[in-house]
C-alpha cells in the first residue's frame, strides 16, 4: 500500500452501521453511474430499490467510507445478479454439437461465427460454419470470407433452399466431414418480426441446438432489453454474445438482458477482428458498468492487506538484494491471477484501448519467461550465478527457447538487480544527508 491510500484509509475507520441516509445518498451516484451505463431504467429502478434495503444497517468495514461500503455491496449485488462466474459453451454428449446463432441485423452473428470458430480451432475442434442467411445479399459470401480467414470448413446450399434445410443438410455434412461442431448463421431484421422469429423456430425444432446464441449489439442501450425478451420468449436461448463491446460502451445492456432473461453471457466481443472474443467475466462487466474503478481498486486493496504485506516483503527482499527468479515467478502469478493486463488497464474509467496503443504487453514475451524459470531447478532460480553453459543449454532445451533467450533473461534480471542496488544506496546516501542537516 502507498503511503497516501494508507493515510486515506486510517482517516475513515470506526463508522459503525450504515444509515438509511448514508445509503440514500450513495445510491443517487450509483443510480447515476447505472443509467449513464445505459442499463435499462426499469432494471435500474428495481436493482436501487433492493440494494437500499440490503445495504441499510449492514456494518461499514474498518478502512471504508460509508459511501464506499454502498460501492462495494453495488458491486458485489452487480456481480452476483451476472452469474458469479463464467459460463462456458455447452457440449453434445453426441457428435457434432450444435450451435445457433440469432440476433439482429448488424448484431455481429456473421462475424461471431467466425470468432466462435477460430476460438474452436485454437482448442483443437473442427468447427463447420453453415450459411443460413439466404435474405441478405452477399451474406452467404460474407461467411465464407470469414470461414476462410479462420481455416475452418464451411456448407452453404445456395439462397434457393429454405434456411431449415440447409441447416439440417449442414448436419448431416458435418457427421460425414467429421465436424465436432456446427454452427448456424442466420438471418438477422432490423426489427423483430414473425417472419424471422418462425424461421429460426424451425430452425431450432429440425436442429436441436446445444446452444442458441443471441447475439446482440451491447449499444443498442435500452432496447436490449426488448429484444432479448422476445428472442427469449419465442427460442428459450440458451446464452448470450454481447458484441462491440470495444467501444466506449460502459456495457449496461450486460445486466439489463441478464436480469430479463436470466440466460449467461457467454461471450463479449471487442472488436471486428477474429481473435476479439473474450470470455464473460461478470466481475470485470460489474466494475466496468459502475465505471467507478478507482473507488473498486481502493476497496480492493483495503481487503487485500494480506497480499499488501506479501507486497512488502517482496519489496524488502528487493532492496536486500535477495530477490531470485523464485520470486519473479510468484509475482508473474499474481499477474496472471488478475487476467489480462490490457483488459485491466482499460477497465479503469476513462481510459480506453487507444490510449494503450502505445503501451507494449506481449503476453507472450511474459509466457516465454516463465517457461525459462520453469525449466531452472529451484536452487538456479535462487543463485541464477552457478547457471554455467551446460546448465544454460538444459534450460534452453527444456523451455524450447535458444540459448540467446536464456542469456538475455539472465542479464536482465542480473541489471535489474544492479539497478535496484544503485537505487537503494541512493536512498540510503539522501536519507544520511537529510539527517544531518
Ligand atoms: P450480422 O448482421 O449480425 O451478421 O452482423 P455482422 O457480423 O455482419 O456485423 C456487422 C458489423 O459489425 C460489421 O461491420 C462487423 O465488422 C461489426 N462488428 C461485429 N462485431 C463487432 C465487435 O465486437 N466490435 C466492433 N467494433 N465491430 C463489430
Ligand atoms: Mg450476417
Amino acid at each position: 500500500l502507498g503511503d497516501k491510500l494508507q493515510s486515506i484509509f486510517d482517516s475513515l475507520k470506526g463508522k459503525g452501521k450504515l444509515s438509511e441516509k448514508d445509503v440514500e445518498l450513495a445510491m443517487k451516484e450509483i443510480r447515476m453511474a447505472l443509467l449513464e451505463a445505459d442499463v435499462n431504467y426499469k432494471v435500474v429502478k428495481d436493482f436501487v430499490k433492493d440494494i437500499k434495503e440490503r445495504a441499510t444497517g449492514q456494518e461499514v468495514m474498518e478502512s471504508l467510507t460509508p459511501g464506499q461500503m454502498v460501492i462495494k455491496i453495488v458491486n458485489e449485488e452487480l456481480t452476483s445478479l451476472m452469474g458469479e462466474k463464467e459460463v462456458k459453451l455447452n457440449i453434445s454428449s453426441k457428435s457434432p454439437t450444435v450451435i445457433l446463432m440469432c440476433g439482429l441485423q448488424g448484431a455481429g452473428k456473421t462475424t461471431h461465427c467466425g470468432k466462435l470458430a477460430f476460438h474452436l480451432l485454437k482448442k483443437k475442434k473442427k468447427p463447420l460454419l453453415v450459411a443460413c442467411d439466404i435474405y441478405r445479399p452477399a451474406a452467404i459470401k460474407q461467411l465464407q470470407v470469414v470461414s476462410k480467414a479462420v481455416g475452418c470448413d464451411f456448407f452453404e446450399m445456395g439462397d434457393k433452399v429454405s434456411a431449415v434445410d440447409i441447416a439440417k443438410n449442414g448436419i448431416e455434412y458435418a457427421r460425414k466431414n467429421g465436424n465436432d461442431y456446427v454452427i448456424i448463421d442466420t438471418a438477422g431484421r432490423l426489427h423483430i418480426d414473425e417472419s424471422l422469429m418462425d424461421e429460426l423456430v424451425n430452425i431450432k425444432k429440425e436442429v436441436n441446438p446445444d446452444d442458441i446464441l443471441l447475439v446482440v449489439d451491447a449499444m443498442t442501450g435500452q432496447d436490449a432489453v426488448n429484444v432479448a425478451e422476445k428472442f427469449n420468449e419465442n427460442l428459450e436461448i440458451t446464452g448470450v454474445v454481447l458484441t462491440k463491446l470495444d467501444g466506449d460502451t460502459r456495457g449496461g445492456a450486460a445486466l439489463s438482458i441478464r436480469k430479463v432473461t436470466n440466460k449467461p453471457i457467454k461471450f463479449i466481443g471487442t472488436g471486428e477482428k477474429m481473435e476479439n472474443l473474450e470470455p464473460f467475466y461478470p466481475d470485470r462487466m460489474a466494475s466496468r458498468i459502475l465505471g467507478m474503478g478507482d473507488v473498486l481498486s481502493l476497496i480492493e486493496k483495503a481487503e487485500n492487506v494480506i497480499d499488501a504485506k506479501r507486497a512488502k516483503e517482496l519489496e524488502e527482499k528487493i532492496r536486500s538484494q535477495s530477490y531470485s527468479f523464485n520470486d519473479y515467478l510468484e509475482q508473474l502469478e499474481q499477474m496472471k491471477n488478475m487476467g489480462p493486463l490490457e483488459d485491466l488497464l482499460s477497465m479503469i474509467p476513462g481510459v480506453n484501448k487507444n490510449m494503450l496503443k502505445g503501451i507494449n504487453i506481449d503476453e507472450k514475451d511474459i509466457a516465454r519467461v516463465e517457461a525459462i524459470i520453469r525449466s531452472m531447478t529451484y536452487e538456479e532460480r535462487e543463485k541464477p550465478e552457478i547457471i554455467d553453459v551446460s546448465r544454460k543449454k538444459r534450460i534452453a532445451e527444456g523451455s524450447g527457447v535458444s540459448q540467446a533467450k536464456v542469456n538475455t533473461l539472465l542479464k536482465q534480471f542480473r541489471e535489474t538487480k544492479k539497478m535496484m542496488k544503485q537505487f537503494t544506496n541512493l536512498e540510503k546516501t539522501a536519507k544520511k544527508r537529510g539527517k544531518m542537516k
